[in-house]
């Protein structure tokens, strides 16, 4: 009888995932394997580049790349996990339910974007955390236009200054001329209620980001949280007022809440803890990957982060010891000791970093050279050609060179 690897989600994590095992199964020659992948579109959404101004095509189709390795995409959205019974409850878009089997999972279900409870923030805050939350900003920046000028019109507050929020604000003034004239008096304001801009992100590229944002023009107020949010701006913690129109909230990432349904120990963002070999230890037969994954990078005591570039690895490890697994043969354990920041700086270039204490190895035009080589070609998936699409899915693959 056919044996079921099924990995949920073709996000970056979910697509390697499924190439990984394609190829761990090809191999073996273990034709009585069947790799599903199930998710609401064979998709893959290029979630790093939601910032960017101009978001056509940043959800290419991996239907193709599935089926050239011999995947089966099954579009529907995974409601309930079954770890005992080793079964998925599924929903497809016209609502109908079934259940799908698994002898191994894959969980790599992604992240979802962190909304404590700020009055308002539901109501009026935009976000770019998915392809249809960035269409909709583009939307209300194209038709701010049509407002009589107002103080509130020409400006947009970006509430939280870590990785996303400086991309997403380095951008906006220009998008903000594009929709409002050239000659327009716009204002972009950062809040982080940290102390500095970029807290995650450490002393090492602050220098650097701060003149970025103040050449492109983008105002910080850091130490404030954001207290309250309407249609007409925000309030901060101290009760002063700013004045926008437009709020993009970007405080964060949770593990998709499908995480909470693994037993075992749990981090503070939701992921499930993994093993060496991204087996979830209270669930057999699980692995867990990408966002939803907490995983040692190395012995130094670092943890990947939710980051495309981590999933990028961790995909191909969960899925190649899916399928060593079910086929009994030695598991890979995830190790990824090479970590690298390249963060957008809009107009002024980008800067690049490398090491967990994030040293400045490039800046400016340089760095925004390979950011656009980052964004454009290292993270998008292969052509839909068999050979080429395994050719990199091992679970020792460099991600950075
Ligand atoms: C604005 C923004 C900027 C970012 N910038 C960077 C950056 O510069 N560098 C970087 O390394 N990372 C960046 N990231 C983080 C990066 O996008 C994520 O870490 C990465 O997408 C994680 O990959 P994943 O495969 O785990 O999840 P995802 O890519 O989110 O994929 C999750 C998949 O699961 C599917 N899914 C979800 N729920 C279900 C369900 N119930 N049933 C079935 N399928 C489901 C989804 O449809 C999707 O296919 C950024 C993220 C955002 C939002």
């Amino acid at each position: 009888m056919a044996q079921n690897i099924v990995i949920i989600g073709s996000g970056f994590a979910g697509t390697w995932a499924a190439l990984a095992a394609a190829r761990a199964v090809g191999e073996a020659a273990a034709g009585a394997v069947t790799i599903r992948v199930v998710s609401p579109q064979a998709r893959l959404c290029i979630r790093p580049r939601l910032y960017e101004a101009v978001i056509d095509g940043m959800d290419p189709d991996v239907g193709p790349l599935l089926a050239a390795v011999g995947v089966e995409h099954v579009a529907a959205t995974v409601t309930a996990v079954d770890v005992d019974g080793r079964s998925l409850d599924l929903r497809d878009d016209a609502g109908g339910t079934r259940t799908l089997a698994w002898d191994r999972l894959v969980l790599a279900a992604g992240s979802e974007l962190h909304r404590p409870h700020v009055p308002g923030l539901a109501e009026h805050a935009f976000d770019i955390d998915q392809l249809d939350a960035a269409e909709r900003l583009a939307r209300h920046l194209a038709a701010l236009a049509g407002r009589p000028p107002s103080e509130a019109r020409n400006a947009v507050v970006i509430g939280g200054g870590g990785f996303t929020g400086i991309e997403a604000a380095a951008e906006m003034p220009a998008r903000l001329r594009a929709a409002l004239g050239a000659a327009a008096a716009v204002r972009v304001v950062v809040v982080e209620q940290a102390a500095a801009i970029g807290p995650d992100l450490g002393p090492g590229p602050r220098p650097v980001i701060e003149q970025a944002l103040a050449e492109c023009g983008v105002e910080i107020v850091a130490g404030h949280a954001v207290a309250a949010i309407d249609a007409d701006g925000v309030t901060l913690d101290d009760g002063t007022r700013i004045a926008a129109a437009t709020v993009v909230w970007t405080g964060g990432a949770r593990a998709h809440p499908l995480a909470a349904q693994i037993p075992g120990q749990h981090d503070a963002w939701g992921r499930v803890h993994a093993d060496p070999y991204l087996r979830a230890p209270a669930a057999p037969g699980v692995f867990v990957t990408g966002d939803v994954a907490h995983a040692a990078s190395d012995d130094e005591g670092n943890v990947a982060l939710m980051s495309c570039q981590h999933a990028l690895s961790l995909g191909r490890v969960a899925g190649y010891n899916a399928a060593a697994d079910l086929l009994g043969l030695p598991l890979h354990p995830y190790r990824q000791p090479k970590y690298v920041t390249c963060l957008d700086l809009g107009p002024w270039g980008a800067v690049y970093t490398e090491g967990w204490d994030r040293q400045v190895c490039l800046q400016g035009a340089e760095a925004k050279a390979l950011k656009r080589d980052i964004n454009t070609l290292w993270i998008y998936p292969p052509p839909a050609e068999r050979e080429a699409a395994l050719a990199t899915a091992t679970p020792d693959h460099a991600i950075v060179p």
